[in-house]
C-alpha cells in the first residue's frame, strides 16, 4: 500500500463518492478505512481488527483470504483474463461454470444468465420476464410486483422495485409499472392481536385485490427475497408462501425469487426456495457466488420461459441483452472455487447447525432486554429491532439514531454490524464457528449496555 495512513481518510473524502453514505456522516466521523482480512476477520490501516459481523455486504460467505479462491483466480487471470460471451463466444470456463450452477439450481431450470452485479442480474429478469410475454403475444402483461421494505438493486429500474421510500425521492422513481405490497413483517404491519396465520391471510387478500384492481392479465411476475435483507431483515410469518403461492400460479403471474443474499447455504439450505419449498420460475443470485472474491451474478431461467424463448427463435431473432462482463472468466473461475469449496467444506449442513445456535445464543443473552423488540431471521440472518417502549413497540425518536450508536460502540469493541434504522443486523460468514458467535453475541450485548444510559 502507498497511501499514507495518516492522510488516508482525508484523501477518502476528496476523493469517493460513497454508496449508501450520507455526506455528513461521512464527513462528520467517516471513513472506516479497511487494509486487510483473514477468515472472520478484517483490520483496518490502524492495525484495529474486527469480528465481520456482515461478511462485507452479506457476501463473504467462505471468509478472507482463501488461498483456493484466489489461486483460482490468479491462474484463470494468467491464462485467459477475459473473454466475452457476445455472438456466440464463450470460454471454457464459463461452459464449466453454468453447467456446474445449473446443477445446483433447486429446481429443474434451463439456463443461467451472467452479470457482475445483483442489480444488472435483476434489471436482467425484469427484461427476461417483458421479453418472454411479448414472445407470447402478451404485451399488456408488464407489471412487476415487489414489497414494500424489499431490495432488489439499485439501478433504474431495481431501485424502483425495492420498497424503501428513501431510493425513491430525489431520483424521480420507480419508473415503470411497478406495484408495492405490504411487508410480510409480522411484528411491524400485523393488526393488534392478529395471529402470523391471520396476518398471512390477509396479505393474500390484499394480493388478490390488487390483481382484481389492475387486471391479473395486466401482472406478469412477483419478486421476493426468501428474508428480506436490506430492508430490515424479515421473514415471512408463518403460512405466508401457501398463502401466496397459489395466487400467482392461478393468475400465470412468475415467481421470481431474489436469492442474492440467501443463496449457497445462509439459510441453512442450499436455496432459501428451499427453506420454503418453492418452486421459482426465475432465481437471481450474486453475492455468494463468488463469495464476494469477484463480481459476478446469475439469472436461472427456468424451463417455463427457456421453452418460450427457444421455441420463438425464429422471430426472435438476436436477444439484444448482454454485459461485457457476462460470464467473465475470471468470476467463473472464483465461483467453480467457491462451489466446490461449499461442498467440499459441507458448508450448508455446518449453517443449518450454527444459524440455529446464532439465535439460541441472541435470544438467551438479549431476548429479554427492555431494549428489544423483537429479534428475527432465519439461519445466519439475525435482526435485532431496538425499541424504546418494549411494551408498545414504540420507536425510538429517529433523530436519537440509536442503531448508529450501537453500531459504533460494536466497532469500537471489534465487531462489524449494520445498522437499519434501529434495526441492527448480522449475517456473518458462512463458516463462522460457535466460539465465535458467542463473542459477537457478547459484544453486541457490551455495544447496547454501552449506550443504554445515554437513550434512556
Ligand atoms: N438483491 C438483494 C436481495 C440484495 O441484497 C442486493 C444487494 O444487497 C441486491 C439485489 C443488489 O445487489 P448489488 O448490490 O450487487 O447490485
Amino acid at each position: 500500500m502507498t497511501i499514507d495512513i495518516q492522510r488516508a481518510a482525508q484523501l477518502d473524502r476528496e476523493s469517493l463518492f460513497h454508496p449508501f453514505t450520507a455526506l455528513n456522516d461521512l464527513y462528520r466521523d467517516g471513513p472506516n478505512v479497511m487494509a486487510s482480512g483473514k477468515g472472520l476477520h478484517v483490520t483496518d490501516i490502524h492495525g484495529n481488527t474486527y469480528l465481520d459481523g456482515m461478511a462485507g455486504l452479506w457476501c463473504v460467505n467462505l471468509g478472507y483470504g482463501r488461498q483456493d479462491i484466489v489461486d483460482a483466480i490468479a491462474e484463470q487471470s494468467a491464462r485467459l483474463s477475459f473473454f466475452h460471451t457476445f455472438n456466440s463466444m464463450s470460454t471454457d470456463v464459463a461452459i464449466e461454470c453454468a453447467d456446474a450452477l445449473l446443477k445446483r439450481a433447486p429446481v429443474p431450470m434451463s439456463r443461467v444468465f451472467f452479470g457482475a452485479s445483483g442489480s444488472d442480474a435483476n434489471e436482467t429478469q425484469i427484461k427476461l420476464i417483458w421479453y418472454y410475454n411479448n414472445l407470447l403475444g402478451r404485451p399488456q402483461k408488464k407489471k412487476i410486483i415487489a414489497r414494500w421494505n424489499a431490495y432488489h438493486g439499485s439501478a433504474v429500474m431495481t431501485a424502483g422495485l425495492t420498497g424503501l421510500p428513501g431510493m425513491h425521492a430525489l431520483f424521480d422513481l420507480p419508473l415503470g409499472p411497478i406495484l408495492h405490497v405490504t411487508a410480510p413483517h409480522h411484528y411491524r404491519k400485523a393488526a393488534e392481536g392478529m395471529t402470523e396465520r391471520e396476518f398471512s391471510r390477509s396479505l393474500a387478500v390484499e394480493l388478490e385485490e390488487l390483481i382484481a384492481r389492475e387486471g391479473a392479465d395486466t401482472i406478469a411476475a412477483f419478486f421476493a427475497e426468501p428474508v428480506m435483507g436490506a430492508g430490515g431483515l424479515i421473514a415471512t410469518p408463518e403460512g405466508y408462501w401457501e398463502e401466496i403461492t397459489p395466487i400467482l400460479k392461478r393468475h400465470d403471474i412468475l415467481l421470481v425469487m431474489d436469492e442474492v443474499v440467501s443463496g449457497f447455504g445462509r439459510l441453512g439450505t442450499y436455496w432459501g426456495a428451499q427453506t420454503y419449498g418453492l418452486e421459482p420460475d426465475l432465481i437471481t443470485a450474486a453475492k455468494g457466488v463468488t463469495g464476494g472474491y469477484f463480481p459476478m451474478s446469475v439469472c436461472y431461467i427456468s424451463p417455463k420461459l427457456w421453452d418460450v424463448f427457444e421455441g420463438n427463435r425464429d422471430a426472435a431473432g438476436l436477444f439484444g441483452h448482454g454485459y461485457t462482463y457476462s460470464a467473465h472468466p475470471v468470476g467463473a473461475a472464483a465461483a467453480l472455487a467457491t462451489l466446490r469449496a461449499i461442498d467440499e467444506d459441507r458448508v450448508v449442513d455446518h449453517v443449518a447447525q450454527v444459524g440455529p445456535y446464532l439465535h439460541e445464543r441472541m435470544r438467551a443473552v438479549l431476548g429479554d432486554d427492555p431494549m428489544v423488540g423483537e429479534i428475527r431471521g432465519r439461519g445466519l440472518m439475525i435482526g435485532i429491532e431496538l425499541v424504546k417502549d418494549r411494551a408498545t413497540k414504540e420507536a425510538f425518536p429517529m433523530a436519537q439514531r440509536v442503531g448508529r450508536q450501537v453500531l459504533k460502540a460494536a466497532a469500537d469493541r471489534g465487531l462489524i454490524t449494520r445498522a437499519l434504522g434501529d434495526t441492527l443486523v448480522f449475517a456473518p460468514p458462512l463458516v463462522i464457528d460457535r466460539e465465535s458467535i458467542d463473542a459477537l453475541v457478547t459484544i453486541f450485548k457490551a455495544a447496547i449496555d454501552a449506550v443504554r444510559a445515554d437513550v434512556a
